[in-house]
């Protein structure tokens, strides 16, 4: 994994302090990737908080349409500050590698949503770099 694969907005217009926030996520979870023995591929990494809006926007559009209630937009989400990336999981194979190998979260500062709430419509894995307030390892987005 490199910070380009994390990273589609304009580079120049990343405040530095997300810049190294980024460099550091890459750095973590390329510790799991070597552990998982796979390329990991990016589905979200950075987002500006006009990207956030935009795929708030369109899910919400999705559930109005389907007769859901729309969701707040996350603006405490850590893909706004560099701290977060998804990676795609459309078998939950790496799912459950983390699931059989918490540990690594553990030793490498790595806290994730809880699966249950990235397995559809296509399965994911949110990797965050800081603890969420609960502190629970798998926590509720
Ligand atoms: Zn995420």
């Amino acid at each position: 994994m490199k910070i380009e694969d994390l990273i589609r907005s304009d580079r120049l217009l990343i405040p530095v302090t997300h810049l190294e926030a980024l460099n550091e996520t890459v750095k973590r979870v390329s510790k799991i990737e070597a552990a998982y023995g796979k390329d990991l591929t990016v589905s979200s990494g950075y987002r500006s908080k006009s990207d956030h809006e935009r795929i708030y926007k369109r899910i919400n559009d999705r559930r109005l349409a389907s007769g859901k209630e729309a969701l707040r937009v996350p603006w405490g989400s850590k893909h706004l500050s560099g701290e977060a990336v998804d990676c795609l999981d459309a078998k939950q194979e790496l799912q459950k590698f983390i699931l059989e190998n918490v540990h690594l979260l553990e030793e490498h500062g790595l806290w994730c949503e809880d699966f249950k709430y990235t397995s559809a419509p296509v399965a994911w894995v949110h990797f965050q770099t800081v603890a969420p307030k609960s502190g629970n390892r798998f926590f509720k987005p």
